[in-house]
């Protein structure tokens, strides 16, 4: 996966290019579009079946939108029965988008345009659009964030964090944790960060399958293993849930509470930031996304290619995947009540 982070910006461009072949010709009002979603590992895509299910119905069309608890052997099964039930669009949030390469090959060859949904689809050409967040962005805010707390709430540096990485199979945990490390690296560098774990890499700080109890096992071990007359001023979580697990583990080590980022805005972080415990997360409104989803969904139902915003940064590793990037907003106690105002799920509890 090449990112390049900065984001070649291409406001208005157009999914297929200039010139480019048109995934779709165009279909009837009432068409199946098929939502394959992942497991619920965050509140963010348990939001997004009821978003689909009611923006999709309210647009016109007959929405089937389906989890895949089970695993990848199941989402693969999914999406064949989408494409046998005769959807005209598919939209897949992956569990691991580089295993359903024979199931978008197929819908490829039945002319169905397929949205990635959130995550890459890696390694296939069988995929038109990914609508996402900006994942890089998200990790460098989370950089950012991290630093700030670190010096608004443990004084003076150096300071001793740990590193956590989201799940390998998910495509978003390298963007993750590259924009993190985009901000960190040059403090781990000069000595202003100290991993006393030594776990910098990506693959030494990954959480199989977004589990808090994942994440919550090792930084058991290593508060156990490194921090037995140190202090933990801080951590770094790709997601609220996984942040949850690390201030647990914490707790349960009897350390004072450290600095720690977090993403999504799950209902029990936000509690905890305005308790003043988990330091930061990050908003990425999945009405917004479901929104520009199901107006890529208009376009190819008009015969039209959706719009994008980026044609340079996510290069699944066979083709470079036309992007719609929306983006993510840092939320701490400070900004909390500004950021959640209108927000039906989070609005009350910042007041
Ligand atoms: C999403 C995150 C989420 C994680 C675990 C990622 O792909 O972008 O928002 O925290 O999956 O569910």
């Amino acid at each position: 996966l090449a990112l390049s982070g900065c984001g070649s910006s291409e406001r208005g461009a157009e999914a297929g290019g200039e010139g480019g072949e048109s995934a779709a010709a165009g279909f009837e009002d009432g068409a199946k579009i098929g939502v394959a979603l992942p497991q619920k590992t965050s509140e963010n895509w348990v939001l997004a079946e009821s978003l689909f299910n009611d923006g999709l119905t309210e647009a016109g069309y007959e929405p089937i939108v389906q989890f895949a608890n089970g695993g990848v052997s199941e989402q693969q099964n999914q999406i064949q029965a989408m494409i046998q039930q005769g959807v005209e669009v598919l939209v897949v949030g992956a569990i691991d988008g580089s295993q359903l390469g024979s199931q978008l090959k197929a819908a490829k060859d039945q002319g169905i345009p397929v949205i990635a949904y959130d995550r890459l689809l890696e390694n296939t050409d069988a995929v038109d659009v990914y609508e996402a967040f900006d994942n890089f962005k998200v990790g460098q805010l989370q950089g950012q964030a991290l630093l700030e707390g670190l010096a608004d709430r443990k004084g003076e540096g150096p300071y001793n964090v740990e590193l956590i990485a989201g799940s390998p199979d998910d495509a978003n945990s390298t963007p993750f944790f590259e924009g993190a490390m985009d901000v960190l690296q040059p403090k781990i560098d000069d000595g202003t960060l100290v991993v006393k774990s030594g776990q910098t890499s990506q693959q030494q700080a990954s959480t199989q399958g977004w589990e808090a109890e994942n994440a919550q096992n090792r930084m058991d071990t290593i508060l156990s293993g490194s921090y037995k007359d140190a202090e933990l001023h801080g951590v770094l979580s790709p997601n609220d849930t996984l942040a949850r697990a690390a201030l647990t583990s914490a707790k349960q080590a009897g350390k004072d509470v450290p600095v720690i980022t977090g993403q999504d805005s799950e209902v029990e972080s936000v509690k905890s930031i305005m308790a003043g415990v988990q330091y930061s997360t990050i908003y990425k409104d999945t009405r917004e996304l479901v929104e520009a989803t199901i107006g890529a969904v208009d376009a190819y139902k008009a015969g039209e290619e959706p719009e994008v915003t980026d044609t340079e940064s996510y290069d699944n590793g066979v083709k470079v995947v036309p992007a719609n990037l929306l983006e993510p907003v840092i939320v701490t106690e400070d900004n909390a009540a500004e950021v959640y105002a209108g927000d039906p799920n989070l609005e009350e509890l910042t007041k």
